[in-house]
C-alpha cells in the first residue's frame, strides 16, 4: 500500500489487488504499469494476485477509524479492477472493501462494458465507500461515460489520462453523472516518448467543469520528467470531492 505524502494530492494511498493487464486501448499504448514490469523483466501481461499485501488497508482503516477521518484509495494502479483475468479474486477483494468503511476506493476501468455483471450481490445503489470511474482518451471512447452512468454509484469521476485529443465539445454531452474530473498530459521516460498534449485541451475540460460545478484535478502536463509541471495557467487545480460518503 503505497502513500502520497504530497500536498493537494489525487489519493492518500494507491493499493494494488492484483498486477498485470493487456492493453485495451490507445491510451494503454505506454502504460507504466507497461514500462516498469518490463524494465523489471516481468511479464506485464501475467495477471497475478498481490498475495502478502491485503493487511494494509485494514491497518489503514484503523488508523482512519480511529481519526474519525476518511482516506482515499486508488485500486489497481498496476492493473483493471474489472479484468476477466481477475474474477477469481474480486469477491476477496469486495470483501476487502466491506470492511474498509472508512476508505473511499477509488475503482477505475476502461472496460465499462464488464463492471455490472461484476459488481457484488449487495451492491444495492452502490457502496457508500467506492467510486467508479473511467477514462476517455479520445473522443470515440466517451460512450464509456453512457456505459458507466447506467451503473448505480455513490460517485461517478473521469480520468482523463493521458489526453490525446481535445474531447470537448463533445464530452459535455456525457458528462452528466459525473461528479469528478481528472485530466493530464502523458507521462514518459528515457525510453518512451510521450505523445502530444496541449494545454487547451485541459483549459476546455477545466472550464466546462467549472460551469457545472465538477471539482477539477489536473494531474500534470506529461511529458519525460519525472514530475511533470502541475500548473495550468499558473495555477494548481486540486479540485477533489469531500471524502465524506463512507461515515
Ligand atoms: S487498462 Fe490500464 S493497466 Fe491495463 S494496459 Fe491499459 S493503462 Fe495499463
Amino acid at each position: 500500500m503505497k502513500r502520497f505524502t504530497a500536498p493537494n494530492r489525487q489519493h492518500d494511498y494507491s493499493f494494488n489487488f492484483w498486477i498485470g493487464c493487456h492493453r485495451f486501448s490507445e491510451g494503454c499504448q505506454n502504460c507504466y504499469m507497461f514500462i516498469a514490469q518490463t524494465g523489471r523483466k516481468i511479464d506485464p501481461e501475467n495477471v497475478r494476485l498481490c498475495t502478502t499485501t491485503w493487511g494494509g488497508p485494514l491497518r489503514v482503516q484503523e488508523e482512519a477509524e480511529q481519526a474519525g477521518e476518511c482516506r482515499s484509495v486508488f485500486a489497481c494502479s498496476y492493473s483493471d479492477f474489472f479484468s476477466p483475468e481477475a474474477d477469481a479474486w474480486r469477491n476477496d477483494a469486495w470483501a476487502l472493501i466491506r470492511e474498509t468503511p472508512n476508505l473511499i476506493w477509488q475503482l477505475a476501468s476502461k472496460r465499462t462494458h464488464l463492471i455490472a455483471e461484476r459488481l457484488p450481490a449487495d451492491w444495492g445503489n452502490g457502496y457508500k465507500n467506492v467510486w467508479l470511474g473511467t477514462s476517455a482518451e479520445l473522443n470515440k471512447y466517451l460512450s464509456r461515460l453512457d456505459e458507466l452512468r447506467n451503473i448505480p454509484c455513490v460517485l461517478r469521476w473521469l480520468d482523463l489520462a493521458p489526453m490525446l485529443e481535445d474531447l470537448m465539445p463533445e464530452l459535455a454531452e456525457h458528462i452528466d453523472g459525473f461528479g469528478w474530473v481528472n485530466a493530464a498530459g502523458e507521462t514518459g521516460c528515457n525510453a518512451v516518448e510521450p505523445r502530444p498534449f496541449d494545454l487547451q485541451w485541459a483549459r476546455n475540460v477545466r472550464d466546462m467543469c467549472s460551469s457545472r460545478g465538477i471539482p477539477f484535478y489536473f494531474s500534470h502536463t506529461g511529458g519525460r520528467q519525472r514530475h511533470p509541471g502541475r500548473l495550468l495557467d499558473e495555477v494548481e487545480h486540486n479540485g477533489i470531492p469531500p471524502l465524506t460518503t463512507g461515515l
